[in-house]
Parts: C-alpha cells; sequence; structure tokens
C-alpha cells in the first residue's frame, strides 16, 4: 500500500481500495459501507492510524485459489476454479461459508468475507471472518454430480482448513448435503473425525441443533428487538420475503409464528403474491425436497396466488420487507417503491442485498428503520459458533437451549448497535452502529496482537 496513505482519511484509503483491486465493484462496496462512519472514530484513536490498522484490515491475511476438475454422469470432465479467503483472524480462527454458484468470482468471495470480518465480531464470540466458493453450479446436478465436485474441492481445500485455523460452513448452494460430502472426504483423506473443521454437518453427526434455521430465525429475533425499540411487535404485519433458500424459509416460518402475515415471497424464476398468506409446507416441499421453481407455487396453491415471472417481490405492498436472496437484488426504484407503499421496517437476510443508493433511500425516508445483513443475518453464523463450542467439548445442546441462546445474543447484537449509534451521534443508525461497533472489537484486538 502507498506509503503516503494517511489511514486517517477513509476516502483516501478507499480510493487505495478500488485501485488495488480492480474489477471487484461488490468489495469496493463493502468496504466503502465500513469505512463511511469512521471518520471520526478514527480521529478520537489516533492509534488505529499509526498501527495502519485499516489498511491492514481491507487486505486479506491470505487467499488460496484453486483448479476442482470433476467427472459429470455422461463422462464429460469440467474444471472450475474454487477459493478460500481468510481475511481476518484477530478474533478466532476464520470462519465463514462456502458459495457455489457460477457468477463466483474472487471479488464475490472478498465482499463476502470482508463482511463476515464485521459480523463475526458483532456476535461477541470467537470467530475470525472468512469466505470461500467456487463458480460451481449445484443446478440441475445429481447427488453423485455434486459429491464428485465437493471431494475434488476437499482434495486441495483441506491443507488449508481445521478447527483452529480455518472453519468453512454453508452459503448460497452450499447446505446439508454438500456440507456432508465435503466432510466425509475431509474425514477420508486426514484421518481424523475433527467435527469442528465444519458446521452445518448434520444433527446426528456433530451438527448443532438449529443451524438450519439460524439465520432466518435469527433474522426474525433481529427484527422482533427493532420493533420493540418503537413499542411495536410482529403481530399482524404485512411481510414480503425475497429469496427461497434455507434463510427465507425460515424467516418466513418465524415471522408467522409470531403472529406476521407474510404474503410474498421469490427466487430466481419470480415472486409469488399470496394475499391469504404464504403456504410455507408448499414453499418447502417445492424448494427443499423437489428442488424445483417456485413458479409452480400459484399453480399447486390455487386461491388468490399469483406468480409474476421473472419480478421481484418488492412491488408488492407490505410493512415489513426481508430481502434474504443475494448482493444487490434490490436497488434505488424497489426501495422507493417499498416507501411509497408503506414500508416502514427492512431487514437484511442476504448479504449486502441492498445497493447503496436503495440504503439511502430507506435511510433518509420518515420512519423506516434499516438493518445491514451483517447485523440482522449474523445469527447463521452464531450458531455456527456454537457448533464450534460443541463440538470442541463432545458435547451436545437441546434445540430449546440452542435457539435460546440465539434469541440472547441477537438481542445483544441489537442492543451493540443501537449503543454504539448513540454513542457516536447516529441515534437509530443500526449501519453506523454495525459498522463501528463491529470495527472497535476487531481493531482493539489487532492493535494488542502488534504488527502482524
Ligand atoms: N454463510 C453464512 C453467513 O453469511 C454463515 C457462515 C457460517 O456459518 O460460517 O454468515
Amino acid at each position: 500500500m502507498s506509503p503516503s496513505t494517511t489511514g486517517t482519511d477513509p476516502d483516501v484509503l478507499l480510493q487505495d481500495v478500488i485501485d488495488r483491486n480492480p474489477g471487484e465493484p461488490e468489495f469496493h462496496q463493502a468496504v466503502r459501507e465500513v469505512l463511511a462512519p469512521l471518520g471520526p472514530v478514527l480521529e478520537a484513536r489516533p492509534e488505529f492510524a499509526k498501527a495502519r490498522v485499516l489498511e491492514r484490515l481491507v487486505e486479506p491475511e491470505r487467499q488460496v485459489i484453486f483448479r476442482v476438475p470433476w467427472v459429470d454422469d455422461a463422462g464429460d470432465v469440467h474444471v472450475q476454479r474454487a477459493m478460500r479467503v481468510g481475511f481476518n483472524s484477530a478474533l478466532g480462527p476464520y470462519k465463514g461459508g462456502m458459495r457455489f454458484n457460477p457468477a463466483v468470482t474472487l471479488g464475490t468471495i472478498k465482499f463476502l468475507g470482508f463482511e463476515q470480518v464485521f459480523k463475526n465480531a458483532l456476535t461477541g464470540l470467537a470467530i475470525g471472518g472468512g469466505k470461500g466458493g467456487a463458480d460451481f453450479d449445484p443446478k440441475g446436478r445429481s447427488d453423485e454430480e455434486v459429491m464428485r465436485f465437493c471431494q475434488s474441492l476437499m482434495t486441495e481445500l483441506y491443507r488449508h482448513i481445521g478447527p483452529d485455523q480455518d472453519v468453512p460452513a454453508g452459503d448460497a448452494g452450499v447446505a446439508a448435503r454438500e456440507i456432508g460430502f465435503l466432510f466425509g472426504q475431509y474425514k477420508r483423506i486426514t484421518g481424523t473425525y475433527a467435527a469442528g473443521t465444519l458446521t452445518g454437518k448434520g444433527t446426528g453427526w456433530g451438527g448443532a441443533q438449529v443451524r438450519t434455521e439460524a439465520t432466518g430465525y435469527g433474522l426474525v429475533y433481529f427484527v422482533r428487538e427493532m420493533l420493540a425499540a418503537r413499542y411495536e411487535d410482529l403481530d399482524g404485519r404485512t411481510v414480503v420475503v425475497s429469496g427461497a433458500g434455507n434463510v427465507s424459509i425460515f424467516a418466513i416460518e418465524k415471522a408467522q409464528a409470531l403472529g406476521a402475515r407474510v404474503v410474498g415471497v421469490s427466487d430466481s424464476s419470480g415472486a409469488v403474491h399470496d394475499p391469504d398468506g404464504i403456504d410455507l409446507d408448499l414453499v418447502k416441499a417445492i424448494k427443499l425436497q423437489e428442488r424445483g421453481r417456485l413458479a409452480e407455487y400459484a399453480e399447486r396453491r390455487g386461491g388468490e396466488a399469483t406468480f409474476d415471472e421473472g419480478a421481484t417481490p418488492w412491488s408488492i405492498p407490505c410493512e415489513i420487507a426481508l430481502p434474504c436472496a443475494t448482493q444487490n437484488e434490490l436497488d434505488a426504484k424497489d426501495a422507493k417503491r417499498l416507501v411509497k407503499n408503506g414500508v416502514t421496517l427492512v431487514a437484511e437476510g442476504a448479504n449486502m442485498p441492498c445497493t447503496d443508493d436503495a440504503v439511502a433511500v430507506f435511510q433518509d425516508a420518515d420512519g423506516v428503520a434499516y438493518a445491514p445483513g451483517k447485523a440482522s443475518n449474523a445469527g447463521g453464523v452464531a450458531v455456527s459458533a456454537f457448533e464450534m463450542e460443541q463440538n470442541a467439548s463432545r458435547n451436545g445442546w437441546t434445540f430449546e437451549n440452542t435457539d435460546e441462546r440465539l434469541q440472547t445474543t441477537m438481542g445483544q447484537i441489537h442492543e451493540l448497535c443501537r449503543r454504539t449509534a448513540a454513542e457516536h451521534d447516529h441515534e437509530d443508525d443500526y449501519v453506523a452502529g454495525a459498522n463501528i461497533a463491529g470495527f472497535l472489537r476487531v481493531a482493539d484486538a489487532m492493535l494488542a496482537q502488534g504488527v502482524v
């Protein structure tokens, strides 16, 4: 990094990041969000600039990129690119999911890894930040193809991971099936049952209760806290959720359990509007069991349910919007429409699903509370850390106990964001609160550990 960088000016540093990481707009976006509220913090704590904490924070500690060849059911050979980025280990071993999606690039994984550093810090648990993935498309692939791909990937990845080094989990395109195949190959190569090397394992063989539900449930617990701060609750609220993976499905489940009326859901094929309330069993059957498309929902459901091919759900009127699909899925136009239709709360279940401009619309609108994913979707990684804890102690917690701890953790993150925002003259601003609080926890640890 150029020696002229002062380290006290986040704008100069952001330009450096853009110059040094060309073609990675999502990474630039994630860095911009974290740096934005830090100016006064850095002025108050000059020791951070002296130790060049920020310059070190934006540079991953390590990045591994490797080839993953595999053979499909027809005997054809494919070559994928996989990677794992260890972003920051000041608070614990690198921790974060693996994403399988054809659009995955190093820039995607760096943005996710950077987010993960601060998200993990907000949980208060002993986990650093990392992320990985591959440009593999699991859609339409047989279980055997997915297994061969996972085995080939792990044949390189195994040497870089371990319970005290780097602990991968799932993310988009990686769930229990993939974690099972990855763990099996890790176990076979290393000859050890090091359960704490991967999280999101099956509950019958070392996985934590509630891990599957944790991101979605945690999101709704966070929303409940945001509402409580305004003396409101979820009962009778109209909710729209995007995405049809684990995050979205279990957010809907918990929102419905707490009395909300969920009327919209979507996947990459389009959006469902169901004024009678989403039939979650039907969504689960189509998405989790049949691995199908939501296009079938309206046909099978009947009643007033409609399906809008290729659409997002953001034109469906609601009070609470939960983007749970993917990065930059909700832009300024969507945000303006949501505000016009009366949205009063937006909380991110996905990582960075709102564009910068969309966030600005929500933050400028009167009476709209907006929570960034690094705070509101931290429940998934929190329960992953609980899984590590159980694996290390060869212990297992009940569903109820784990769910209770998840609720406590989400409450603590909410409280930390609000308190930190208030202390830094950003009252009610969850973005500033989350980024400042996450930064301070990581930065203090980095300072204490010297220039490494
Ligand atoms: N992929 C999830 C996230 O974005 C969870 C990662 C984990 O459990 O390690 O936070």
